[in-house]
């Protein structure tokens, strides 16, 4: 976590590692800095780090459209998804399942858009992002405390009514505070002033659309 500090922490096959190494990820997630104690010694580390998670479907990865490739018992596919518990999960804003490209589309390789367009985009989105925390201690939506966020940079009132209805159908607090952030990114990409409900939708629609993975 450390040596991904100010950067991308990316793990394949996530589900393959351990509970406790996966559950480790929690309170850094939310502080990012990681508290370590060793034999005669203890200290903290930074740990800010943007996390990305890869998993299969199934412990074979074959279960996908009817899953019928796939041969993996049920309880097996149970305990596969179990590993990702609800709290680590619930950290995750953005849940999106990927799908394998027909192979003529590969073999083309004719991509919508290639990765420096996709930079460009994400440099643009960024500078817009920063320009607003001109002044403030943050840089990017991700930094910006859930009250501040709330306070100072509420989305249009059309947005804001499509977050107060996931509040009230939400027993869980913070997913409408993730939505939010998630939402104004999606603004910074569009060149947008602030949120609307599009945005706010989409973010919904980006959090939840992974149903296995969704605690
Ligand atoms: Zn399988």
């Amino acid at each position: 976590m450390t040596l991904a500090h100010r950067g991308v922490l990316f793990l394949d096959e996530a589900p393959e590692f351990s509970r406790p190494a996966l559950e480790g990820l929690r309170q850094p997630m939310e502080s990012g800095r990681i508290w370590l104690s060793r034999s005669g010694w203890a200290g903290r580390l930074p740990a800010a780090f943007q996390l990305a998670l890869a998993a299969n479907p199934c412990p074979c990865g074959l279960r996908v459209g009817r899953g019928a490739a796939c041969s993996c018992p049920p309880q097996a596919v149970r305990r596969y998804a179990a590993r990702l518990s609800g709290p680590l999960v619930d950290r995750i804003d953005i849940r999106v399942v990927l799908v394998r490209p027909p192979e003529a589309e590969l073999d083309r390789g004719d991509l919508e858009e290639c990765s420096d367009d996709v930079r460009g985009r994400v440099t643009e989105a960024r500078a817009r992002a920063s320009a607003r925390f001109s002044g403030q201690p943050w840089q990017v939506n991700a930094q910006v405390p859930a009250g501040e966020m709330r306070r100072r940079w509420a989305p249009d009132p059309e947005g804001a009514d499509l977050l107060r209805q996931l509040e009230r159908g939400s027993a869980n607090l913070r997913g409408p505070d993730r939505v939010l952030r998630v939402a104004w990114t999606l603004a910074d990409l569009r060149g947008g002033d602030r949120p609307g409900r599009d945005d706010v939708g989409r973010a919904i629609g980006l959090r939840g659309a992974a149903a296995q993975w969704s605690a």
